[in-house]
């Protein structure tokens, strides 16, 4: 198979060679395709108009990298990025100087001065935050605004509909600090969902209450749920990184993750020979077996093993879908190449994610989502990033 990378040479003899690049020696290589991210954001602007679109870069912008997303959204025209903590606002900040940047998981008290030396604002959901928060402004003579989360229905975080409503005098009165109110969707992926009108009736009176104060609804699926969601800003997250936001149609998105991970060894079993731990796969022929540098502590779930009689996960090796034979370990899995091409040979790659396998696939294998697939990359992989420029 052509080694794709073709600019990686085998890495030199370790003997007295200079420090061998990550490029060389890592068993993963995790690429990032920042324009595709780009391309995505773009395209649920577009379906937005004319909503402004904000961008989700929490839990490391879902693995795919807080600070290269920020910067090349930014690049971009992005203006409004959400992460859950301060710490992660911390590191959007660094990557765009000048965007609204808001902490999903709110204040705390002792945590006003991080708020203010970065410019944060944070995502308030209980009105005894609020006063923490505005006693913390007060006392700092410090006005950079927050956000007012109000639950409509997902009962998780929020304030409550009477709370939300305690807040209307402040709002027509004036001075109140309030830059967004929001809420969050629970079913917005299932475009039938009751709890999708319950919720939006709820928020539209929120927003007539907090009338001039921008409002935002919508994460990704909601982008898609039609033009009454939209309000004044959407939150989308894991459509920006290739995850379909639309489950029950194509996915309208551009794949953003290629996930490439080296062979170790190549092995051939006979036929009857089991495979793994708890030997619950078992060859059925003759069998060529690639043994790849990824495991479960790198975020390739256990679940998607080959056992006999079950459809396992594939990998691509030299162009072709191969299944997984037996249980993936801790650091590794093999892969059935008895179809692949001859001429495989160990240090060369296949591709767990890319090349026509998706995140939602692999999802599917895994028994969870595509944010989950995202958010569960593991630590070990050389990240590359491509575009964004
Ligand atoms: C994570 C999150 C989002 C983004 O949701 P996606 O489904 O990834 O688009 C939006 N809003 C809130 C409050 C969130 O917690």
């Amino acid at each position: 198979m052509p080694n794709p990378f073709p600019t990686l040479a085998p890495a030199p003899d370790a003997a007295g060679a200079a420090p061998v690049p990550a490029e060389f020696s890592a068993n993963g290589i995790l690429t990032v395709d920042l324009d595709a991210v780009v391309a995505n954001w773009r395209l649920l602007a577009k379906e937005a108009v004319p909503a402004e679109t904000a961008a989700v870069v929490k839990a490391d912008a879902y693995g795919c990298g807080l600070e290269p997303v920020t910067r090349a959204l930014t690049g971009a025209g992005c203006k409004t990025f959400f992460v859950a903590t301060i710490d992660e606002a911390r590191h959007a900040r660094a990557a765009a100087p000048h965007a609204d940047i808001y902490a999903l998981d709110g204040y705390f008290t002792g945590c006003g001065a991080m708020f203010a030396a970065h410019n944060i604002r944070p995502v308030i959901g209980d009105l005894a935050e609020l006063a923490d928060w505005e006693s913390f402004c007060r006392g700092h003579g410090w006005n950079g605004g927050a956000a007012i989360h109000v639950d409509t229905g997902m009962n998780r975080l929020g304030m409550g509909l009477g709370d939300a409503l305690a807040l209307a005098g402040r709002v027509k009165a004036g001075h109140h600090g309030f830059t967004l109110v929001m809420s969050h969707f629970a079913c917005a992926e299932t475009p039938g969902h009751p709890l999708n009108a319950r919720q939006l009736a709820l928020f539209r009176e929120i927003a007539s209450v907090f009338s001039g104060v921008p409002a935002s609804l919508a994460n990704s699926s909601g982008i898609f749920l039609g033009g009454t969601v939209l309000f004044d800003l959407v939150r989308p997250g894991a459509a920006l990184y290739g995850v379909n936001p639309t489950p029950e149609a194509e996915n309208p998105m551009r794949p953003v993750v290629d996930l490439k991970a080296r062979i170790v060894q190549l092995r051939t079993v006979e036929r009857g020979d089991s495979v793994g731990y708890g030997a619950t796969w078992t060859a059925r022929r003759p069998t060529r077996l690639a043994i790849v540098a990824a495991g479960y502590a790198d975020g390739y779930f256990r679940a998607a093993g080959g056992v006999d009689g079950v459809r396992s996960a594939e990998a691509i090796v030299a162009g072709v879908r191969c299944p997984i034979a037996g249980r993936i370990s801790m650091d590794l899995m093999a892969i059935d190449i008895t179809d692949a091409p001859p001429g495989v040979r160990r240090g060369q790659f296949a591709t767990l994610i890319g090349e026509g396998i998706g995140v939602d696939e692999l999802a599917n294998y895994f028994g969870t989502i595509g944010y989950e697939v995202l958010t569960s990359l593991g630590p070990r992989y050389h990240r590359v990033y491509r575009g964004g420029a």
